[in-house]
């Protein structure tokens, strides 16, 4: 039998990695180089929408990939257009630009928020409110957005042009607007991935819009882990009833395949024109194949409207199974993005879930992350909370004891 571990000393040692090597999948399950069966409830983080080889995605990237990976933006690409038409369809938004991961797409959004600053508002320095607990990726620019300090540790000296306030604090974005005429755009997750499942309230999201279209401001929302469907909506912020001007897209939309997508609405999308931005890879053949297919099997077997059902079934499960559990802070979220917060730090339950065979994420220390795949069954959420819930149940006796 081959080793659980597999060694891997010429990779740089940037992961805390789990002891465990990962073989092939199927469905909402994995299986190691042992031939050990895992049930996932994370899916690669939030990107395999669709699970692991699902029959209808595998027929149609092999057969892109026997007919065309990779061309230029040098060319035209009839695929950008096939995945931007249904983007546009489903978000009410007009334009799209495609990258190749989440911060790329943010770090993209975030030269449209300077150069619409520039161009539009007239202003010599732009700036851009950002939220405490954001996650929005790891190169300087988003690093410098998001408000872990773990994340900017090291890097200084940060890309300047940030303003911070708290998330659902309506009064503070309004005056930080007020002490900072030169904000020129709003930028936030819908629902804070990273920063522990926290969602941006409905009133919040509804003032923001205001606010911002009251003062020719941009507003930006990252749906990059909460995006395509995994909320029981095609984008979180339609639980809010608004449209952002600028959304970036990544993880789920190409059911693994790397991809992401900038998607502006009329105020935004005309913002980059010729030679302001680009990327060698973006909008790819296969990329964007990966996201047509992943839309078209979404929409034909209405899986976001199961997501919805699967993840109030799951939230259900794991209310019953730790109610009046002391140490539980909160379970909330919304459709298949589920964090279960307790009131101290719980990395030890990634091993002990390992161990159960059962794959989850712990994420701002204290908060246990669900993230299933949008085609989980109903069997299969409930196995899910039977073999999360006692390690929960015994982490907790044991804080207690
Ligand atoms: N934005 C959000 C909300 C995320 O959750 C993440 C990744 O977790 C990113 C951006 C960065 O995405 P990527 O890792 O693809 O660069």
């Amino acid at each position: 039998m081959p080793e659980a571990q597999v060694p891997m000393p010429h990779v740089m040692p940037t992961y805390g990695r789990l002891p465990v090597a990962l073989a092939r999948g199927e469905g909402c399950r994995v299986w190691d180089v042992q031939g050990k069966e895992y049930l996932d409830a994370l899916s690669g983080i939030a990107v395999n929408t669709l699970g692991h080889a699902h029959p209808r995605l595998v027929a149609a990237l092999q057969q892109q990939v026997a007919t065309l990976i990779h061309t230029s933006n040098y060319y035209q690409v009839p695929l950008q257009e096939e995945l931007a038409a249904r983007l546009t369809r489903l978000s009410g938004l007009t334009n799209v630009f495609f990258c190749n991961s989440g911060l790329e797409a943010n770090e993209g959004a975030l030269k449209i928020a300077r150069k619409y600053g520039h161009d539009v508002l007239g202003f010599d320095t732009p700036l851009t409110l950002v939220f405490e607990g954001a996650f929005h990726g790891r190169s300087l620019a988003t690093l410098s957005a998001t408000a872990n300090p773990k994340v900017q540790a090291g890097f200084a000296p940060l890309v300047p042009g940030f303003v911070r306030v708290a998330l659902n604090d309506l009064a503070a974005v309004e005056a930080a607007m007020d002490a900072h005429p030169q904000i020129s755009a709003v930028f936030l997750e819908t629902i804070q991935g990273e920063g522990g499942i926290n969602p941006a309230r409905i009133g919040f999201l509804q003032g923001l819009r205001k606010l911002c279209d009251a003062r020719g401001v941009l507003l930006m929302l990252d749906e990059v882990q909460c995006g395509i469907g995994r909320t029981g909506q095609w984008f979180a912020h339609q639980w809010a009833d608004i449209r952002p001007d600028v959304m970036p897209l990544a993880k789920g939309l190409g059911s693994g395949v790397p991809i992401g997508a900038i998607v502006c609405g009329p105020k935004a999308a005309g913002v980059l024109q010729a030679g302001n931005h680009g990327s060698t890879f973006g909008g790819n053949p296969l990329a964007m194949r990966a996201g047509v297919e992943t839309i078209d099997i979404m929409e034909a077997d209405g899986l976001v409207a199961h997501a919805a059902a699967m993840g109030e079934r799951l939230t259900q499960r794991l209310r019953a199974g730790l109610a009046g559990q002391a140490g539980v802070v909160e379970i909330r979220g919304q459709g298949l993005m589920i964090g279960i917060e307790l009131e101290r730090p719980c990395g030890v339950l990634l091993q002990r879930a390992l161990d159960a065979r059962l794959l989850i994420s712990v994420t701002a220390d204290r908060v246990v992350r669900l993230l299933p795949a949008l085609i989980v069954g109903p069997d299969e959420v409930d196995e899910m909370a039977a073999r999360l819930l006692p390690l929960i149940q015994a982490f907790l006796q044991e804080q207690a004891a």
